[in-house]
């Protein structure tokens, strides 16, 4: 046996695996894009081996008999006519050739539903808007992108309460969008790319009881400064979120300080994630806001880029470049010294916020 070979089938087996397409195939077809040959005995015996380790199944599948046609028809269908060269079997005296069909046991690819697009601070920055810009043309599909703004947050962050009220009118610009697009028949469950402060509100909708009736897609967390420990197994299991990509800055400076100031914090977007089914991947070179610079942003919602791949991709396979495991033995920093920074942060709020007060108004 020829294992050069038989290690490329597999390659090819395991990219359309990765991919979610090209699942169902005839071994003509499949040897065709290998460049193998159908007839090779260590092809056949490679799908028999498949089959009976349960990656894949034979299924029926008949091909037109014409000479000039010989088109492979519809699955799970027994014409009396071929939908292509309009051949009349009865009248001809003929009938469908049954052919090899192998389909391989994997999730089909999905397509991206919509996406709410939750941003950090200063939501004014130019790369937000070259960012909706880029993020509406590139996905390969085209789906609605709803960009949510909650104007100046900047030291708002320093005080829960402020959280609270920017966490419900977010819950309610969502469940407001769900419904809208209930009524164009979207799917009812956006995708979600939320960065560094919109990580923290998001997390804030998903465990307030008043928005348990919210259920999300795949969720996308950049630069996130949620807490390493935050339960995203049990809102998974629970059915509320499909699956979590928690995409890492190797070079991120201000996740690390995120619980020092921020009530609520955590370094999810250093440690990674605790939870079990979530996915962290580390861009060793981004900094903080690194996902959103417009080279790499390309590259991440891009065909088979990082983003456009966990939004369309069976997960099963999924497991790109800078992919790690968190340190499990992740703690907060001690309280005392987190209640220490957060009330000097949070006087320093005070002192500030006739100041933001009086910008908010000038520059809505
Ligand atoms: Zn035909």
């Amino acid at each position: 046996m020829n294992h050069l070979a038989t290690g490329h089938w597999q390659a090819e087996i395991e990219r359309r695996l990765e991919q979610g397409v090209e699942l169902e195939f005839s071994l003509v077809q499949f040897a065709q894009a290998v460049g193998a040959d159908a007839e090779d005995p260590a092809l056949q015996r490679h799908f028999e081996a498949l089959i009976a380790s349960g990656g894949a199944q034979r299924i029926n599948a008949y091909r037109c008999p014409m000479g000039d046609c010989e088109r492979l028809l519809p699955l799970g269908a027994i014409l009396d006519a071929c939908p292509y060269c309009q051949t009349d079997y009865q009248a001809e005296g003929c009938e469908p050739i049954s052919v090899l069909y192998y389909r391989l046991v994997g999730e089909v690819s999905r397509d991206i539903r919509w996406v709410i697009v939750i941003h950090g601070m200063n939501s004014r920055a130019k790369w937000q808007e070259a960012f909706s810009w880029e993020i509406a043309n590139r996905l390969s599909y085209s789906a609605p992108v709803l960009i949510y703004k909650y104007g100046w947050a900047t030291i708002d962050v320093f005080a829960r309460w402020l959280h609270e009220r920017l966490a419900r009118r977010l819950g309610e610009r969502m469940r407001i969008a769900i419904e809208e697009a209930q009524k164009s028949r979207l799917p009812d469950r956006p995708d979600i790319i939320a960065h560094s402060f919109g990580t923290l509100l998001l997390s804030r909708v998903l465990e307030n009881p008043g928005f348990a009736d919210l259920k999300f897609g795949r969720i996308i967390t950049a630069a996130s400064i949620v807490r390493p420990d935050f339960d995203w197994d049990r809102l998974i299991a629970d059915g509320r979120v499909e699956a979590v990509l928690n995409h890492v800055g190797g070079q991120d400076r201000a996740v690390p300080f995120a619980q020092y100031v921020i009530p609520g914090a955590g370094p999810g977007g250093k440690v990674g994630y605790l939870a079990k089914s979530t996915l962290n991947v580390r861009a060793a070179t981004y900094g903080h806001s690194g996902f959103f610079l417009p080279e790499n942003l390309s590259v991440a919602i891009a065909r088979h880029g990082l983003w456009q791949a966990f939004l369309t991709r069976p997960l099963a396979h999924f497991r790109p470049e800078g992919a790690f495991v968190a340190e499990p033995n992740w703690r907060p920093a001690p309280l005392v010294v987190r209640v220490c920074t957060r009330l000097l942060a949070y006087a320093v709020f005070w002192v500030l916020a006739p100041f933001s007060w009086g910008r908010r108004k000038i520059d809505p």
